[in-house]
């Protein structure tokens, strides 16, 4: 089977990345646990193949995205989390050492971004947030937020002109989406994770209304939070591309890449 199936393979992914449409996964992580599983040259192989043409990454320990981007640079866009392991969600907000974590890899290498992390409401105003965030105003880093929408809020006020990467769209409803995007012109939303918006190659039509008024700030994202999640990057492009369809050529052409492209296409110069 082997052998028969792998030519039509390879015809179909020659076929189908002539004409197909480019995605920016804004949305992925490659955390230590998941180098055994996919390995680097299979990631930087899968991203190919589903014509993804670069990717916002993080990892736990910083050193996943790190080697994918030291194999394939002009596809990896490296962030960087707060996290060194797994099971740091929900405490490294209180925890003080994730600041020299931050500075050191700061220091060290080039990021666009600082996230994806976790926080809800007040906690982003706890004394390890707020530093975090100016360290990200120092480097001139997006902030890459998987929150509710009133832990956006506060960061904004912390830094009025913090530019925010809204995981998940906040997981929340089409118009609080709008509501926050019409206030916050430096709020962009990925939709990792995320399947109401559209189904059947349809887009819904509350999704529809905040995508036409606002085609400049959303992007997809895959959200490879366990490791067996890169296989599924293929099938979440194809899909992507399926409701995509349903846009207009504008707003289909920036939601599926030009957005993440314009804002994470090269990373910033180093401050020091
Ligand atoms: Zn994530």
């Amino acid at each position: 089977m082997r052998s028969l199936a792998a030519p039509c393979f390879f015809l179909f992914v020659t076929f189908a990345r002539a004409g197909e449409l480019p995605i920016f996964d804004a949305h992925l992580h490659y955390s230590h646990d998941a180098w055994e599983v996919v390995p680097v040259e299979e990631v930087i192989s899968i991203l190919r193949k589903a014509g993804v043409k670069r990717a916002l990454v993080s990892s736990s320990g910083d050193e996943g995205q790190q080697r994918l981007y030291r194999a394939a640079p002009e596809l990896i866009v490296p962030s960087l989390r707060p996290y060194r392991r797994r099971g740091e969600i929900g405490t490294w907000f209180r925890d003080e050492s994730v600041i020299g974590h931050l500075e050191e890899h700061l220091k060290k290498n080039r990021y666009a971004a600082i996230g994806e992390y976790h926080i809800t409401g007040e906690d982003v105003d706890l004394p390890v947030p707020r530093r975090m965030i100016e360290l990200a105003r120092q480097y001139g880093l997006f902030l890459h937020s998987h929150s509710d929408a009133d832990a956006i809020e506060r960061q904004f006020r912390q830094w009025p002109q913090a530019r925010i990467l809204w995981a998940h769209s906040g997981f929340d409803r089409p118009e609080v989406v709008a509501e926050k995007l019409r206030k916050h012109r430096n709020l962009w939303c990925d939709l990792a994770f995320r399947t109401d918006h559209a189904s059947g190659g349809k887009v819904d039509p509350a999704w529809r209304k905040v995508f036409l008024e606002f085609p400049d700030r959303f992007m997809v994202g895959t959200d490879s939070f366990t490791p067996e999640r890169w296989h599924y990057v293929p099938e979440h492009a194809a899909w992507s591309r399926e409701w995509l369809a349903d846009l207009p050529r504008e707003a289909r052409e920036s939601i599926a890449w030009k957005n993440g492209e314009r804002l994470f296409g090269s990373l910033p110069r180093r401050s020091d």
